[in-house]
């Protein structure tokens, strides 16, 4: 018996359990080739809103993983859906705090992009964390939801890691406009579950799934709080230690992906 015999499908967060920085993990490639092999759905899944769905397939598909953009789902493709689905968007506008693919995002579910004046009496506000963010983003952002506009935010994670160490993500940008404005962005990434509905809406079923993280507090935590059975792999940000001294408990431990396909 395997762990990988329990699932159908397979909702992988990519940061820490596919790929660390541009290198696969140990053992990904072949691991996900059998799941392939075996008929499991592979859904990805990623908080980072600087890039498409097509930028991160591509990524995959330079290591060797194949993968298309229909296979992965950024938090700027969970908010916009979220939007879509709640709301009346018939000749409404955004101001988009974001990256390129954030905005195509936006403009994809029928919103016009606001700009210059018009931007200070958007009707909807979208963050995202990028690196273009300055004063006069901030400054029209909280001006249209002083004055009225729906506040929304990719995810709310503090930092991210690259080689320089931790640096600001969308929660630190974000921060300063909830502060400005008083009022608390709707948020589509993990570990709010958003992002696993839009998810679960990629699958042919809601049986027999299992999300794979390397963070408690994201992948483990919005696994639970959607009902989905969770898979926690110390290939990431996460050891031991802090999984002993958690009182988020997963449902499964792996060192990594190779784990799913060892007899038990
Ligand atoms: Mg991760």
């Amino acid at each position: 018996m395997k762990l990988a015999d329990l699932f159908d499908h397979f909702i992988i967060d990519l940061d820490g359990v596919v790929y660390i920085g541009d290198k696969p993990t140990e053992g990904a490639i072949e691991t996900l080739e059998t799941l392939r092999t075996l008929g499991k759905t592979i859904i990805y899944l990623t908080n980072d809103p600087r890039g498409s769905s097509r930028d991160y397939s591509d990524k995959l598909n330079r290591m060797s993983i194949p993968a298309s953009p229909h296979d992965i789902i950024t938090s700027g493709m969970a908010i916009a859906h979220y939007i879509k689905q709640h709301y009346q968007l018939n000749h409404k506008n955004a101001f988009v705090v974001g990256s390129r693919a954030l905005k195509e995002e936006i403009e994809e579910i029928g919103l016009k992009l606001a700009q210059g004046e018009e931007a200070k009496r958007a009707d909807f506000v979208i963050v995202g964390g990028h690196e273009g963010f300055n004063y006069e983003e901030m400054k029209i952002a909280t001006l249209a939801v002083k004055n009225g506009a729906y506040l929304f935010a990719t995810n709310r994670d503090p930092v991210f890691p690259t080689p320089e160490g931790l640096v600001p993500a969308t929660g630190a940008i974000l921060a300063s406009i909830e502060y400005a404005t008083g009022k608390r962005a709707i948020i589509a990434g993990k570990p709010e579950v958003i992002m696993f509905e839009v998810a679960k809406k990629f699958l042919s079923s809601h049986e027999r799934v299992a999300i794979i993280g390397d963070r408690l507090d994201t992948d483990i935590l919005g696994g639970k709080r959607a009902g989905i059975t969770t898979i926690f792999a110390l290939s990431g940000s996460t050891d031991r230690d802090v999984l002993s001294n958690s009182d988020i408990t997963p449902d499964y431990v792996i060192n990594d992906l190779r784990d799913l396909l060892k007899e038990k």
